[in-house]
């Protein structure tokens, strides 16, 4: 089908001649792996507001992928960036003591699922966490095995990849991985994989492990622990039914198996509570995090039970983990969210579902809208009876809305997700989905 959207006189020569040139020189020297979808070049940002090396104006759904919470150049992170980076900018913690690494495991181990004692492994990434727990659940459980989910995106080092399914590509040409991952249906309410009532699909993909899996794959007592995305990020921003995440604690609480929950997209205030598991009262032994934690830099780390954190003086360390001035960042990042970036996230969220959920009655191509706070996944479909992923159309949808002046990502095979800065205003949201509505309807 042709749009008959037409671009706005600002925007219809993208990309302009600066960024074309730019995106020549990339094309020479970057490695071709990366996934762009439209050639957006930064120059720079505010709020949730960027502009493009020719000076074009867009709105960023994107955040950077979720990471920037407070959006571009927020005053109290630049200003914690260049005070910190004045004082001292890196120090290795694997080494030496840094107050402001101390500073911010004392308010993650606060603002964490858990009431007790916790301690925290500094990572620069979200592989880099994940594979941090894959270590630590070995060490305190002295077990072989992992269980994770069908469509979960873990990370692309070997044991994250070895964990994630969310996309063969990541691991072609890879084989083999890591022996002993074992992956299990996930509950995705639109797609079910079992032919049960949604409310009890959550606690069928918890059974299909225990009577299934466990009886014919691995024994209970042989895994180390079960690594879940509280809300499936790169697979298509899925929400799991809400008896799917306490069934899971039942069966890790059953069989002492750590639950590790991969809140690399899904926290730092996303979905409007701290964490994304806090919409279902669990709590997880190992917190896994990065994306929005540190203001744009660097940062994650996994929060576990002091109990749990039995690895020896050199078992497991980094050199970057850490850093002061992704440390200093992160701390200004959550007093920003704690004083007024979760609560814009419940409000303007709540505002951006309300006209999303208009979508599916209104634009046939639409099979499913779908979300919390600020992480919302539109489900674009070739037939609503079949819900055959549209993902031809869904990238060309992408790509004019870039032409608009709108930056998305998609997700999954046909999802467009949006995980605008947390600090994204009602009126900029609305301009966003006016253009993403004008593409829908010209689609429909
Ligand atoms: N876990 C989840 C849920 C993610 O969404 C991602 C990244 O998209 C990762 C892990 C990997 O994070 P990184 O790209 O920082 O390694």
């Amino acid at each position: 089908m042709v749009s008959t959207v037409k671009p706005t006189a600002e925007t219809q020569h993208l990309p302009g001649p600066k960024a074309e040139a730019l995106v020549a020189r990339d094309d020479r020297v970057i490695s071709p792996s990366y996934t762009r979808s439209y050639p957006f070049v930064m120059d720079h940002g505010k709020g949730s507001e960027v502009w493009d090396i020719d000076g074009r104006r867009f709105i960023d759904f994107t955040a950077g992928v979720a990471v920037l919470v407070a959006g571009h150049a927020h005053p109290a992170i630049v200003e914690a960036i260049t005070k910190q980076a004045q004082k001292y900018i890196h120090m290795a913690g694997t080494d030496f003591y840094l107050p402001e690494a101390v500073e911010l495991a004392e308010t993650l181990a606060r603002i964490t699922p858990g009431d007790y004692e916790k301690q925290v492994f500094f990572t620069n990434s979200g592989t880099e966490s994940n594979e941090a727990a894959m270590k630590l659940c070995h060490w305190y459980t002295g077990r072989p095995a992992f269980i994770s989910f069908l469509g979960a995106f873990h990370g692309r080092t070997y044991g994250s990849m070895s964990l994630g399914s969310s996309k063969a590509l990541h691991r072609t040409r890879c084989q083999p991985l890591l022996a002993g991952v074992y992956h299990a249906p996930y509950p995705n309410p639109y797609r079910p994989p079992f032919d049960v009532p949604t409310e009890r699909l959550g606690r069928a993909c918890v059974d299909y492990i225990e009577h299934t899996m466990m009886k014919h794959l691995v024994r209970p007592d042989e895994v180390a622990g079960i690594f879940v995305e509280t809300i499936q990020g790169e697979g298509g921003y899925v929400v799991p039914p809400d008896d799917f995440l306490p069934a899971l604690r039942d069966l890790c609480d059953r069989y002492e198996i750590p639950l590790v929950a991969d809140e690399v997209q899904s926290g730092m205030g996303r979905t409007g509570k701290m964490f994304a598991i806090e919409h279902w009262g669990v709590v997880p032994d190992v917190i896994s995090m990065a994306k929005g934690i540190g203001g744009g830099l660097p940062l994650g780390a996994i929060v576990a039970p002091k109990r749990m954190m039995t690895w020896p003086s050199g078992a497991h360390a980094n050199t970057f983990g850490g850093n002061p001035v992704a440390c200093a960042a992160a701390l200004a990042t959550i007093k920003l969210l704690e004083t007024e970036l979760l609560a814009n996230t419940n409000e303007v969220g709540a505002h951006m579902m309300a006209r999303l959920q208009t979508w599916p009655d209104r634009f046939p191509i639409v099979g499913e809208v779908r979300g919390r706070g600020l992480m919302l996944g539109i489900d674009l479909v070739e037939d609503r009876t079949t819900r055959t992923p549209a993902h031809d159309l869904r990238d060309q949808i992408v790509d004019e809305a870039f032409h608009r002046g709108l930056l998305l990502l998609g997700a999954g095979a046909g999802a467009i997700r949006l995980c605008p800065p947390l600090i994204l205003t009602q009126d900029l949201a609305d301009e966003g989905l006016t253009i993403l509505e004008d593409l829908l309807a010209a689609h429909s």
